[in-house]
């Protein structure tokens, strides 16, 4: 796009998406791009459904627990949020108001949490979407619980169907986690992905298949396409935080 086909769309639109993830490990069979990856193509063909503006996948994220495994690089939150936190306001600049984060890693959430809350106040709207917490309500027998985590065999699907030639199944590891000898119900420990798996890999990877992470991604842009379509309707004055009671 140049500047004045951008001109255009902002002229003419207030809602842009903003896919986010995380270069780190997701086991020996799984490229360290995984997160950034799958959130690319699930905002790009939203917004291709939607008729929405998708920005650059923003690559790297908040991984610090996977940093004992090659070739991870993690950015710490408060860095994260400044730099989403900018880009937010970039696009403000032009008008924009209604911002849809594609979050491929979990690890990411807590600060853009955070900084969706703090961009209401100065008039911007940002929803953050998750892909793998929509597959497990929307298709919630398509995967056990074992092949849901980390690595594992939902995640290694959407691999498979969206970038099969980055994905070496013969590689593939079933790694069940090993617990923690200080863990207890109720307790949040500070624990590295190290101090879990070997491999890197949480639970079921083996039984990943290109069929069902097809199912699990048009499932996921068809929900998303419903929250965009929501969005772009809805009135500023609806989002915006409301006044004191
Ligand atoms: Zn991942």
């Amino acid at each position: 796009m140049s500047w004045p086909e951008a001109k255009e769309y902002f002229d003419g639109h207030d809602i842009v998406i903003v896919p986010v993830g995380s270069n780190e490990q997701h086991g020996p069979a799984n490229p360290l791009g995984t997160d950034h990856l799958i959130a690319k193509r699930v905002a790009e063909e939203t917004a291709r459904r939607t008729d929405v503006l998708c920005l650059q996948v923003i690559p790297f994220g908040v991984s610090p627990h996977h940093k004992q495994f090659w070739g991870t690089v993690s950015i710490s939150p408060k860095a994260f949020k400044e730099y989403i936190r900018e880009t937010c306001l970039s696009l403000m600049y032009y008008g924009v108001r209604k911002i849809v984060v594609v979050n491929g890693h979990g690890g990411n959430l807590p600060a853009l949490s955070d900084l969706a809350r703090e961009l209401r106040v100065q008039g911007v709207f940002m929803s953050v979407f998750q892909w793998w917490p929509a597959a497990g309500k929307l298709l919630p027998s398509l995967f056990a619980a074992e092949e849901r985590r980390h690595a594992g065999a939902e995640e290694t699907s959407v691999n498979l169907a969206l970038h099969f030639e980055l994905v070496n199944m013969s590689r593939a590891v079933d790694e069940a986690p090993r617990m923690h000898p200080t863990q207890a119900e109720g307790i949040t420990l500070p624990l590295g992905t190290v101090d879990e798996t070997s491999s890197g890999v949480f639970g079921k990877q083996s039984t990943a298949s290109a069929e069902k992470g097809r199912k699990v991604f048009e499932t996921v842009v068809d929900e998303l396409v419903s929250h965009v379509e929501a969005l772009k309707k809805a009135s500023m004055n609806d989002l915006m935080e409301k006044p004191k009671v």
